[in-house]
């Protein structure tokens, strides 16, 4: 080649190369470019997210206080600022109550670490020492203003989160020892949606260190009393445990098995193979409370959880020691959680069964509970499989007390109310008893 054609050529493939590397170079530019502006976005996005944050942050703030200046308020006014403890030597079966055998209480359990750190605030005021207390239900109106409803309600007895399991069964089941002992039968039942304190309240929540008198609970209070006494009378005590889970019987002491429960034509109800253990002491009856509680327990943390969907029953029966003659029972129940009550309009199939179940169950047990004070002939007890089991305690001198379990916090206010109502039908029907002051 000349060199002019030398020089051209080299120009041109310089010129190609020049062009292929721009072209590289851009294409480089262009990813760069697009990486920045993606930066862009997400931070935009960030930005614009964080600010929501905040300020839905500052309404809740802003809200919570709102709604707490009214409560206090409420509270200032009618001198609910700090609830007295429950007296010592008063109880609920005295004749102040008139002679209904049904006595219905609220206990009120502490607010609970999680609760406070997600801003939820105590709705619940009272005086304490005595059955009234007030729901300060916060509401948001239509035109976003902001108002506290205030609904009072009165029981038998009110016990403030200052009130342990020792003080309950003092007030509540320590009055129906007697009655036990000379062949009647007791019942008690823990209502409540599942998280209010109802196992606190029956089994305790074992930690001795808490120092909150609710290491132990009723259970093994009302036990080693009836247990002691019952030897000195030379009774023996039978107990049996189980649990009605969807319409079945299930033994807890005997590894859940299924039951089978008959009526006779009397209309003696029989848990056909119950397992009933004789005690002879307290521990001996708390080991094997705690090994059916553990067998409770086992289901909570899977995803077919059951303890808040099935109802426990603890039977503490007095036998006479010769003859076996049934000779006076406490019954001690952990009912399921009554928020699943609602559970009946779910998607789900299964969820929805159960909660049909447990409407069911807690309407009819409404039902029979007050046809102790109606000395109605026609208990409705075979509405249900809990009411059918329970059936001794609907007849005859059966002595019923409730203690309605509620959460304390904004978050649980529509839950505490139906709780409240619930238990409030369940009392506020009897003629036997004397009027609201
Ligand atoms: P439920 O049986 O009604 O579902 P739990 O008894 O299991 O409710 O109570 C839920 C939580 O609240 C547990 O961690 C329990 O220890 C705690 N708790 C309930 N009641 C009290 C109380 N009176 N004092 C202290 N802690 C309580
Ligand atoms: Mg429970």
């Amino acid at each position: 080649l000349q060199p002019r054609a030398r020089e051209e050529a080299a120009e041109g493939k310089a010129k190609e190369g020049g062009e292929q590397k721009s072209d590289c170079v851009k294409r480089v530019e262009a990813m760069a470019q697009m990486r920045e502006e993606r930066r862009m976005k997400a931070a935009a996005a960030r930005a614009v997210r964080e600010e929501e944050a905040k300020e839905a942050e500052g309404r809740g703030g802003i809200e919570s206080v709102d709604f707490l200046n009214r409560i206090n308020e409420y509270r200032r006014l009618h001198g609910l600022s700090a609830p007295a403890p429950w007296p010592r030597s008063k109880h609920i079966w005295d004749a102040e109550h008139g002679s209904s055998n049904i006595r219905v209480c609220v206990r009120k359990r502490p607010m609970l670490k999680v609760e406070r750190h997600r801003h939820d605030f105590d709705i619940i005021s009272a005086p304490g020492g005595s059955g009234a207390l007030v729901v300060h239900e916060p509401r948001t109106k239509v035109d976003l203003t902001k108002a506290v409803e205030s609904h009072e309600f009165c029981f038998d007895a009110f016990f403030t989160e200052f009130d342990g399991n020792e003080a309950i069964h003092e007030a509540t089941l320590a009055p129906l020892l007697k009655h036990v002992l000379t062949g009647r039968s007791a019942t008690v039942f823990a209502f409540g949606q599942t998280g209010s304190g109802k196992t606190c309240t029956m089994a305790g929540h074992g930690n001795h260190a808490a120092q909150d008198g609710n290491a132990i609970g009723l259970y093994e209070l009302a036990s080693r009393r009836i247990i002691s006494e019952a030897k000195s009378l030379g009774l023996a005590v039978q107990i049996s445990f189980y649990e009605v889970y969807r319409g079945k019987v299930l033994d807890l002491l005997r590894g859940r098995a299924r039951l089978e429960v008959l009526e006779d034509g009397c209309g003696h109800v029989t848990v056909v193979g119950l397992h009933k253990v004789l005690v002879d002491s307290a521990e001996a009856m708390l080991r094997l409370v705690k090994q059916a509680e553990d067998l409770r327990a086992v289901g909570c943390t899977s995803a077919n959880e059951t303890s808040s969907r099935s109802h426990a029953i603890l039977e503490v029966a007095l036998v006479e020691a010769s003859s076996s003659l049934p000779a006076g029972k406490l019954t001690l129940v952990d009912l399921a959680g009554s928020e699943r009550a609602a559970d009946s309009t779910s998607k789900d199939r299964q969820t929805r069964a159960e909660g049909a179940e447990i409407n069911k169950s807690l309407l009819c047990l409404k039902e029979c509970i007050r046809a102790l004070d109606t000395g109605d002939a026609h208990t409705p007890f075979r509405g249900s499989k809990l009411t059918q089991v329970l059936r001794e305690s609907f007849i005859g001198d059966a002595k019923t007390v409730m203690i309605a379990t509620i959460a304390p916090g904004s978050s649980a206010a529509e839950n505490t109310l139906n709780t409240l109502r619930y238990a409030q039908r369940v009392r506020d029907f009897s003629s036997k008893r004397p009027p609201y002051e």
